[in-house]
């Protein structure tokens, strides 16, 4: 099949430059546009963006001219969204109307009604809702969005322990400086620091796992019925969320019995170019996961899992701008290929 032209916008940021590399040998995709702020417009990509990853930039695209965030100048089926939440929010219905298909990280569509809030091994069926999303707004294409990078590591491994009737959850997370993007937290104030303080990141964290796992009813998202509460600290890392987790569970299992539920979870996406081997990893060790070992598990696509024990309480683990951002995103574009919604 021929490949589908795909771009990026806010192609110069932290998460911007995890999807020119997960997008640089991609089967499906070619990268076609890349875009940003009119500071960087007109410009090379390797002179607008300061290219922070240890993979080295292709040349290809190092010689790509940067173009603003116009649906006029970008040429691409699908835009990968990588925008501060605020020039989102106009940007993206924008480029819908004019007929893309929208794959966003912002925070600004995913609790909109008719979006669909994805993480393809929890609730793939939430798709469907797309084609309400056209109808109501007379769009050609549509927006698709993936979760907060806090929410995305603990509500993946809820999936598996929905079986066991979810009550209620704590979280208490200790989150990279790679989430706050490069200009976001001075190294005078993390460097040998804790900040138990991320603007809005509660918020977010204690309501979007109920539209992840809700039922889509043909009409409507219902959402799951389950509190979360949660308390959001930054920790001097670079990159990986680390996330210390509390459910409480109707029918009460065992560590083993959640350990077995971890294990077995198969969500079937093996098709899929970005989706990992195993998108949830157990660590037995007692001192396991930990950031700078188990982060690119999966190339950065699976959250490790450990040190599961009565209550339920665990810790999990993943990659911020990877599985918490860019790579969830193309892995939601995969599904939209794969379900007939793309190319
Ligand atoms: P970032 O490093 O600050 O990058 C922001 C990008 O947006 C840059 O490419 C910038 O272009 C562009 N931009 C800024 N203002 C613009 C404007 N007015 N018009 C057009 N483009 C503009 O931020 P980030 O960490 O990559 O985050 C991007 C988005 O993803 C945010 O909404 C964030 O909440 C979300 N997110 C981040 C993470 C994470 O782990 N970092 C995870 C999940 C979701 P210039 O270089 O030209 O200024």
């Amino acid at each position: 099949m021929a490949k589908i032209k795909a771009g990026v916008l806010g192609a110069t940021g932290a998460v911007g430059q995890r999807f020119i590399e997960g997008l640089r040998e991609h089967p499906w995709f070619e990268l076609t546009s890349i875009a940003a702020s009119e500071r960087s417009a007109g410009k090379k990509y390797s002179e607008a963006a300061k290219w922070r990853l240890e993979s080295e930039l292709p040349k290809d695209f190092a010689e790509m001219t940067v173009v603003n965030v116009d649906p006029k100048e970008v040429e691409a089926d699908i835009v990968f969204s990588a925008l501060p939440s605020d020039e989102a929010k106009r940007v993206e219905a924008e480029f819908a109307q004019a007929g893309f298909a929208v794959a966003s990280n912002t925070a600004t569509n995913r609790m909109v009604d008719d979006v669909p809030l994805l993480i393809p091994e929890c609730n793939s069926e939430h798709l469907e809702i797309i084609k309400l999303q056209q109808e109501r707004r007379g769009w050609d294409g549509y927006i698709t969005t993936n979760p907060n990078c806090t929410t995305i590591m603990f509500a993946l491994t809820l999936k598996p322990l929905m079986k066991f009737g979810i009550q209620g959850i704590h979280i208490a997370s200790m989150q990279a400086v790679s989430g706050a993007g490069y200009e976001g937290v001075p190294s005078m104030a993390i460097l040998g620091n804790v900040i138990p303080y991320i603007s809005n990141e509660e918020e977010k964290v204690e309501i979007e796992a109920q539209k992840i796992m809700g039922t889509f009813d043909g009409q409507k998202i219902v959402y799951a019925d389950f509190d979360v509460s949660a308390s959001c600290h930054r920790v001097p890392v670079m990159d990986g969320h680390t996330e210390a987790v509390w459910i409480k569970m109707r029918d009460d299992p065992t560590p083993a019995e959640v350990r077995d539920a971890f294990l077995s979870f198969d969500p079937g996406l093996s098709d899929l170019p970005t989706s990992p081997k195993k998108a949830i990893i157990v660590r037995d060790e007692p001192d396991r996961p930990q950031p700078r070992l188990d982060r690119n598990r999966g190339n950065g696509m699976s959250v490790s899992v450990g040190r599961i024990r009565p209550g339920i309480r665990y810790i999990c683990m993943g990659h911020n701008t990877i599985r918490g951002a860019a790579g969830a995103s193309i892995l939601n574009a995969e599904l939209l290929v794969k379900k007939g919604f793309l190319g």
